[in-house]
């Protein structure tokens, strides 16, 4: 049974903490809370000792022929926009490289004629020498598209579902080929059969009644681990945040219920990865690292360009879908970010904060010479 049938289905057979899970994401009392977040605590210590790892993103582009009601990237925006050449990509990359950033994360708005899978693998061909660990956060594509990702040298995917309600997801998603739910759903199967060692899967918290996402996304996690098991899988719940469209979330989830939702995942997930993004306030991200948060993102700019001014010359405002032509005034400002940006530390004192918690930040887990030296 595919993960689609069984959710189509309404039936998760290979999910068997099914129950417990739902328990575990009901409403609870501050003790119960407290029990469950010294449960998860311990957890992460077993699996995972006291390490964090960090990474950054890099914004290759941000055109998209989606309309997504939720992003600032959406193709309804009239807002500034930029694809970087390889060679820009490659400054940006350097510049997290002196920053101390072995892992990164390349991410792009969904456009098959900026953002081919040619194109995304001579960003990563450039990229190579500075970074051991190579992502990517774009549009979903075939089997073999992301064997050609994979052959550039990346080693990891993130395909968020946004939500896994059909219906919900249908009214989110207005035109362009992400309407596509099913296709979404099975890219994470795609990019495993292509070879991707970490695969990233995610739901947009906000976007509907989070409970129902946080099952799905758990039962999700529990057939990937059956089918795609010898992959790395990493969770990640974004919360939304502020961004052009002026878009707000009908179903926003607290603080507490967010901290809750973590808990409930490392609890019965203890071999998984849990990210947490700039996306959440720097107390809060202090916070959640001794619930279960392994990975997090650091000093993180999410337009393209951001880091080093790369490509503005070429900035270029659309309306509709429709690019103007440049001008020369918008030359001096930059492009549109995807989301409004909460921790604005830099990745030396998220670094630094992270050791004062009793933390080691790692910067580099992975060298392709471990793979070289198995094979041998
Ligand atoms: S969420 Fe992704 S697909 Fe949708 S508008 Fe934003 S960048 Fe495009």
């Amino acid at each position: 049974m595919s993960f689609l049938e069984a959710l189509q289905a309404g039936t998760f057979p290979f999910f068997h903490e099914q129950d417990r899970f739902r328990s575990l994401l009901e409403p609870k009392t501050p003790p119960e809370l407290e029990a469950m977040a010294q449960a998860a605590h311990a957890q992460t210590i077993q699996f995972y000792g006291k390490t964090v790892r960090v990474f950054a993103p890099l914004y290759l582009s941000n055109e998209c022929i989606n309309v997504c009601r939720y992003c600032g990237f959406s193709r309804s925006n009239p807002i500034l926009r930029l694809t970087l050449s390889p060679e820009e990509a490659e400054q940006e990359a350097r510049c997290l490289a002196e920053q101390g950033f072995r892992s990164l994360l390349l991410v792009a708005g969904e456009h098959p004629k900026w953002v081919s899978p040619g194109y995304v693998a001579s960003c990563i061909r450039r990229i190579r020498p500075y970074f051991p660990s190579i992502s990517i956060e774009i549009a979903p594509l075939e089997t073999e598209e992301y064997r050609e990702i994979v052959d550039s040298g990346a080693e990891g995917v993130v395909v968020y579902q946004e939500t896994y309600l059909p219906q919900a997801y249908s009214s989110l998603h207005l035109s362009g080929p992400k309407r596509d739910f099913a296709w979404r759903l099975q890219a994470p199967e795609r990019a495993y059969r292509a070879g991707f060692r970490r695969i990233g899967i995610g739901a947009l918290l906000g976007l509907a009644p989070w409970r129902e996402d946080a099952f799905a996304l758990a039962a999700h996690t529990a057939w990937l681990l059956k089918h795609a098991w010898r992959s790395y899988l990493t969770i990640s719940l974004p919360r939304l945040r502020p961004a052009a469209g002026g878009f707000s979330p009908e179903y926003p989830l607290s603080d507490r219920e967010f901290a809750q939702l973590h808990c409930a995942l490392r609890i019965l997930f203890p071999q998984v990865g849990l990210v947490l993004s700039t996306r959440e306030s720097p107390s809060l991200r202090d916070r959640l690292i001794p619930l279960g948060v392994t990975l997090v993102s650091a000093g993180s700019r999410t337009d393209p360009g951001g880091y080093t001014g790369a490509g503005r010359e070429r900035l270029h405002r659309t309306i509709g879908g429709r690019s103007e032509p440049p001008n020369p005034m918008e030359s001096a400002e930059k492009a549109e970010e995807q989301f409004a940006l909460s921790d604005e530390r830099s990745p030396r004192a998220i670094a630094d904060r992270i050791r004062e918690l009793g933390y080691e930040p790692v910067w580099k887990d992975w060298d392709e010479c471990l793979t070289s030296a198995a094979s041998t």
